[in-house]
């Protein structure tokens, strides 16, 4: 569903991605973990088009990503992008928030809309929350509020950016459950994390970055339990 061939972004003289070579599947959780700096977000936004890279291709839902704006936002519905803040619309309700895309982009009807965000609010645990406006909203639930609205627009993929980074840590919990939950209902997503423990639990596959290069990736026990590379020896036993 996402493909990334010898993908390279620099900034001037900055090389942030070298050479990125990465496939998911279709169903497929993907994790990235690596230090900071190590061009995991600059990948991401590789990805969704809000950085065009230095070289090599990007392709979603098995087309190239388009340079033509009009095209590129079509094929940006394919994606759900969920950040480290929130993002929503602070004039907005949460329902409201979730029912934007649908009936601004996809041209939905009102009531269909509606159905729909209460039933997403409901999967990610707010449906109680409907009416509230952001500021009245923790963290956590903000953030559940943004994967509901990111889901809205029935996304081929999820690309998750440090979603509980920016959380107070009692909030974390409670955002990773319905990360989890899309993880098992078949959710193909595309997730950078911080968090070991749920890369570990929730990813088919992980991937460690260093330097805007892949190191070593491979299934979470393998990675986590036994990794090859001294780089990312050094790097599990610091955040360990
Ligand atoms: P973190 O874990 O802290 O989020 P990261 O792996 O996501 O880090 P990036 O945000 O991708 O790292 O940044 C990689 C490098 O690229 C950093 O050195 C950053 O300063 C640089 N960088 C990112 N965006 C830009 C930009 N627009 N212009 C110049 N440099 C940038
Ligand atoms: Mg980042």
């Amino acid at each position: 569903v996402l493909r990334g061939r010898a993908v390279s972004k620099s900034f001037g003289q900055l090389v942030v991605l070298d050479g990125i070579d990465i496939a998911v599947e279709k169903g497929e959780v993907v994790a990235i973990i690596g230090p900071s700096g190590s061009g995991k977000s600059t990948l991401l936004r590789c990805f969704n088009g809000l950085e065009t890279p230095t070289s090599g291709t990007i392709e979603v839902a098995g087309q190239p990503l388009s340079r033509n704006r009009r095209e590129l936002a079509k094929q940006r519905e394919h994606l759900g992008m969920v950040f480290q803040r929130f993002h929503l619309f602070p004039h907005l309700t949460a329902l409201q928030n979730v029912m934007e895309g649908p009936l601004t982009v996809k041209k939905m009807d009102r009531r269909q809309a509606m159905d729909r965000a209460y039933m997403l609010l409901e999967k990610v645990g707010l449906r109680d929350k409907a009416n509230a406006y952001p500021s009245k909203l923790s963290g956590g639930q903000q953030q559940r509020v943004a994967i509901a609205r990111a889901l809205a627009m029935e996304p081929a993929v999820m690309l998750l950016d440090e979603p509980t980074s920016a959380l107070d840590p009692e909030l974390v919990g409670e955002v990773l459950q319905v990360i989890q939950g899309l993880a098992s209902e078949g959710m193909t997503m595309l997730l950078v994390t911080h968090e070991m423990a749920f890369a570990r639990h929730v990813a088919d596959r992980v991937i460690f970055m260093a330097d805007g290069k892949i190191v070593e990736e491979g299934p979470p026990e393998a990675l986590f339990d036994r990794p090859q590379s001294p780089r990312t020896q050094q790097f599990l036993q610091n955040v360990a």
